[in-house]
């Protein structure tokens, strides 16, 4: 690796040097993870570029490339599994300055990536009264790109599944990291080479995206006295094919209680809460279905209220933000992804909460997957020990309950234990020399590795 030989090469670039922002680059939302925070804390890349085309990706690739420099490209730095940390240094590809709207059409907008997800809305909705069907709850701070090579889904998931279902992404435009980096445009089963890939095989320049029509969504905050009574609420508003909502968010007691500042005096901390985007339009819809909950109240909705302070958007209650509050209340709360899937998904539910005392607390996320309704869960955990969270994942297992762990930096580990076979296909093909975000696909390191226990990036820089 020779850094001063690719600095030199790229000085005519947007290229950062000072050690304070370029450490502040090196970082995401890593920190969730007390696991994860223990191991990665000190990771730092060796300079920052930020390309303003397509031309200078290609340009950073190539002199990278040469030179046996990692590249590990980055949008807002708002991922939670340590997806966007150079873990061997090198170059930070940062794309703040790839912003550019090239076409919005009906149904579909082309974009660069580095767009951050609220403008894109913002600039669809003020052409033609169109947003992107799903957004992370971090919309407001995270890039589009970012979106579709780390998350998963999220607000509009319980409409429109997950990010890598079928038809959410209509093309991606991307650059190999090779000695002379080829542009290569994926739609269909091609998608799943790159979509949730962290850039490990190419870096997306562009991207196709399909747009919903875009409505003044009202928050709405339901309290219900019983868990599994608003567990069953939320999936059954979700299965309403004629209530348009774009989130169900269920948290048990004594969530909103502790760690939502603003429903303090709205709430008990026996109250159960379900948050929920519902369009203007379903609102009598929704009311009429929850009138047929007598224990249901809806305690807030957005167009008329009489909270003295706002509580800002519904969704920034939802997906990860819900863990974000609770731990800037209480730092020892973490987190786990489950997903709660099958016909008994509510059982399942039931099997988990009934097994751990006040240890967790659960927060649930429809979702859509192939047509049924199904909860993801972002369960909140009082972390104490990292073998006890790696017993809770086991006990969530033997239960049925498949977890994606965020306390693992590598794809398989976060995603479902096992390679992606089309992933490591292309990195084979796009980045030979192993450059682009190295030590994520555990796959590329050690192919044989057995999924026991964390892995380990040899690789890994030591901290100094
Ligand atoms: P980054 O964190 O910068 O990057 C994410 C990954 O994508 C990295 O591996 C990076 O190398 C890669 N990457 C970035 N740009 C490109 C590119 N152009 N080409 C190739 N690879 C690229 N995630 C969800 O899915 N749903 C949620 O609802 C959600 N809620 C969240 C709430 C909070 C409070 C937090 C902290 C995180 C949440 N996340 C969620 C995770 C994260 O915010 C999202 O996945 C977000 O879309 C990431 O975008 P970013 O621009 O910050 O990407």
């Amino acid at each position: 690796m020779d850094i001063a030989a690719a600095k030199a090469a790229l000085a005519h670039l947007e290229l950062d040097e000072n050690p304070t922002s370029i450490r502040a680059k090196s970082r995401d939302f890593f920190w969730y993870s007390p696991v994860l925070k223990a191991r990665l804390d000190h990771v730092t890349a060796d300079f920052v570029i930020s390309p303003r085309s397509e031309a200078e990706v290609i340009e950073v690739l190539r002199v990278c490339h040469a030179h046996g420099v990692p590249v590990t490209v980055r949008g807002a730095g708002t991922g939670n599994y340590g997806q966007a940390m150079p873990l061997a240094g090198g170059c930070v590809l940062h794309m703040k300055n790839m912003v550019a709207i090239k076409a919005i059409a009906p149904g579909r907008v082309i974009c660069e990536p580095g767009i951050v997800i609220r403008d894109l809305d913002a600039a669809t909705r003020a052409h033609s009264g169109q947003e992107l069907r799903m957004c992370p709850s971090t919309a407001a701070t995270a890039t589009i790109g970012g979106f579709i090579a780390g998350g998963s889904g999220g607000v509009g998931s319980v409409r429109w599944g997950a990010l890598r279902d079928l038809g959410n992404i209509i093309r991606l435009r991307v650059v190999t990291m090779e000695a002379a980096p080829s542009v290569l445009e994926f739609t269909g089963e091609e998608l799943h080479r790159v979509s949730h890939a962290y850039g490990t095989n190419g870096i997306i320049t562009e991207v196709e995206m399909p747009l919903a029509p875009a409505y003044d969504w009202l928050g709405v905050f339901v309290t219900l006295p019983d868990f599994a009574a608003a567990a069953q609420f939320g999936a059954d508003l979700a299965r309403q094919d004629g209530i348009l909502v774009k989130l169900v968010t269920v948290c048990e007691a004594p969530v909103a209680d502790a760690y939502f500042q603003r429903f303090k005096g709205r709430v008990t901390a026996a109250d159960h809460v379900v948050i929920l985007m519902v369009a203007p339009h379903a609102m009598d819809g929704f009311l009429t279905f929850a009138a047929r909950y007598p224990e249901a109240q809806v305690i807030y909705r957005s167009d008329a209220h009489d909270w003295p302070r706002d509580p800002g958007v519904a969704y920034e209650y939802g997906w990860n933000h819900t863990t974000l509050r609770a731990l800037k209340v209480e730092p020892s709360i973490t987190y786990l992804q489950v997903r709660y899937a099958g016909p008994d998904f509510l059982a399942k539910i039931a099997a988990v909460r009934a097994r751990f005392g006040p240890e967790l607390m659960q927060h649930l996320e429809v979702m859509r997957e192939g047509g049924q309704v199904i909860y993801a869960g972002l369960t909140l955990v009082r972390f104490t020990t990292e073998d006890r969270l790696e017993e809770i994942v086991r006990i969530h297992e033997d239960l049925g309950c498949m977890i994606f762990n965020p306390h693992r930096y590598t794809l398989e580990e976060g995603g479902r234990q096992s390679v992606d076979d089309r992933q490591l296909a292309f990195k084979r093909e796009a980045d030979p020399q192993g450059l682009l975000n190295p030590g994520k696909m555990i796959a590329w390191d050690v192919p044989d590795w057995a999924y026991q226990g964390i892995y380990a990036y040899a690789g890994l820089r030591a901290a100094e």
